[in-house]
């Protein structure tokens, strides 16, 4: 029998009877849990510093999950580190102290291997942790910040970060926790105009129709910068990032999905 006949729910309109309506005021007063469910060891760093940073400053409590190691076939090793699994989880977890974060889970898959079995099996993963993290009952709200489904490059690992995260999002929903919404981090097309071939498929950026919400912590770009450059091993995409975009790095554009 084929496994979609188990999952045969789907979402039937805004049904949020789960989520009690709360104004912005008292949702900061409590505090959100913020699940950032990424690929690699910097796509929190490039894509949603400025964001988690404003979100850990408002009293959200936040959880960094990461897939991958960030080491396999195709990954910068500029230092020629004997071990740079261990050297970019360090990395990351240095990235997380400058962020503020609250816990960090690494999943520990190769990078550029993650295929639809995993993609199954990450959901499920991050459903139980959701699950022993969060009591279904809480008052806090929570809300997942990934990555947008074109894989932002293009790389596989990203698409299937972003699915992940949207078919837990939906499941947990379903199941009647609190969950709220899910911002998907995006590139604008102002800054990625053309399609690049370059590597993996990297489609444009996302018109400002497209695109739901816009963070711009240009506040924070300094900060943002250090923990772009926390990931050491990849300096060379934190330079031409930051060399690219100038401030605008600290500007972060979602598309949201509930
Ligand atoms: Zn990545």
């Amino acid at each position: 029998m084929s496994r979609s006949h188990e999952f045969r729910a789907v979402i039937e309109g805004d049904d949020d009877k789960n989520v009690k309506k709360l104004t912005k005021e008292q949702l900061r007063y409590m505090g959100k849990i913020i699940f950032g469910i990424f690929a690699h060891p910097d796509d929190e760093a490039f894509l949603t510093a400025g964001t988690l940073l404003q979100e850990v400053n408002d009293g959200s409590e936040l959880h960094l999950v990461c897939l991958t190691d960030g080491c396999g076939k195709h990954s910068m090793n500029p230092d020629n580190v004997s071990d740079l699994s261990e050297t970019r989880l360090e990395e990351w977890h240095n990235a997380g102290k400058l962020i503020g974060v609250k816990n960090q889970h690494c999943f520990k898959y190769v990078d550029g291997n993650l295929n639809n079995d995993d993609h199954i099996e990450i959901t499920e993963r991050i459903v139980n942790m959701v699950k022993d993290t969060v009591d279904k009952d809480s008052d806090k709200q929570i809300e997942f910040i990934s990555m947008d489904t074109n894989g932002i490059t293009g790389h596989i690992d990203h698409i299937v970060a972003a699915r992940s995260a949207l078919l837990a999002y939906y499941r947990l929903k379903m199941e009647g926790f609190p969950v709220t919404r899910v911002r998907l981090a995006c590139l604008a097309e102002e800054d990625f105009a053309d399609i690049n071939t370059s590597w993996t498929l990297r489609e444009p950026g996302r018109s400002s129709d497209e695109i739901d919400e816009t963070v711009d912590a240009r506040d924070q770009y300094d900060r943002v910068c250090e923990i772009m450059r926390a990931h050491h091993s990849q300096r060379s995409d934190a330079d031409e990032w930051i060399n690219k975009l100038g401030d605008r790095v600290a500007i972060n554009h979602f598309i949201v999905r509930d």
